[in-house]
């Protein structure tokens, strides 16, 4: 990754816990590393495929001075977020906040809070077999598209497929969503748990039907295991259902923990494929972007 770096911006702010702070205003020094490709913009010397270092200052400028936080580690928070918001080429940011003039009865140079924040690659699989199915997995991309820290990059096709886990139950419709998100995996995970409940998701049987299901497949090279939320999710290289439609947005992924591509892991578990309905019967609605 290409950066373009500032440096010291000065900003005249009301940032502080004291209410002294809040009345009387100080002065904040603002860093950025902005992680970017310039190669295209420096071949061809076209600002229009950059991102211009001036407006980033201004807005950076606009952002800290109109905006009043308690603690330098808020402003460096959201301010990093607003730039990934307002800046599309932008991919990554580390953000520097300094506060030199902070109330400390010390002699001291500068205390400051630094962050990265940036855009994050995720896969999710989503799954219906209740009422509208083709609706509800629709309405699971249209939702995550209306959230602004959500970019959804790939879809797959929609798939029938046979119940897995022993329960009595319809067909499931199945589908893959690449995504870019600023969410962290747990922040990620809340967001989907919200737009099943819009879909009226009640949990009654584990593996029981479902109006919608949406699982984190993968995020990054995250691996992770906490008790609500593991990461890749525990039993993805098992499934057909899973890795069928993922195979056709991500061939070569690589599961973190085994090495292995999408592609290996579905050819595995590829011949399980003559237990479901023949891919006519399939939802193809293959869409981009
Ligand atoms: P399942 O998806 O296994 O059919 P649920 O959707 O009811 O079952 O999920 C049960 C719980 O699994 C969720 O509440 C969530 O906390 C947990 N979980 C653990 N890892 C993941 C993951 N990678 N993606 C989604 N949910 C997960
Ligand atoms: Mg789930």
């Amino acid at each position: 990754m290409d950066r373009i770096i500032i440096e010291n911006l000065k900003v005249f702010a009301h940032h502080g816990v004291y209410q002294e702070e809040n009345e009387k205003g100080q002065n904040f020094y603002l860093s950025a590393t902005l992680e970017t490709n310039t190669r295209n913009a420096g071949t061809l010397d076209d600002l229009d495929l950059s991102t211009n270092y001036g407006e980033v200052c201004t807005f950076l400028h606009r952002y800290v001075t109109e905006h009043t936080y308690k603690l330098i580690e808020t402003v460096a928070e959201k301010t990093a977020e607003a730039v990934l918001l307002r800046f599309p080429l932008i991919r990554q940011i580390t953000l520097e906040v300094r506060k030199p003039e902070a109330p400390i009865a010390l002699p001291f140079e500068s205390v400051s809070v630094q962050i990265t924040r940036g855009w994050r690659r995720a896969y999710l699989s989503c799954g219906s077999n209740m009422g509208d199915k083709k609706a509800h997995l629709d309405g699971a991309v249209e939702a995550l598209r209306a959230d602004e820290r959500c970019r959804v990059l790939e879809i797959s096709d929609w798939i029938v497929t046979k119940p897995y886990g022993g329960v009595e139950q319809d067909d499931f419709l199945n589908g893959a969503i690449m995504l870019e998100t600023l969410y962290t995996p747990k922040m990620l995970l809340e967001k989907l748990h919200e737009i099943e409940q819009s879909h009226g998701r009640e949990r009654k049987v584990h593996w029981g039907p479902r109006t919608l299901d949406l699982d984190i497949l993968l995020y990054e090279d995250c691996i992770m295991s906490t008790e609500e939320l593991t990461i890749p999710h525990v039993d993805m290289h098992n499934r057909w259902f899973v890795l069928k439609p993922l195979v056709q947005i991500a061939p070569y992924e690589r599961h973190p923990l085994s090495g292995r591509t999408i592609a290996q892991m579905y050819e595995t578990v590829a011949g399980e494929e003559e237990e479901y309905p023949a891919s006519g019967q399939d939802e193809g609605h293959r869409m981009r972007g």
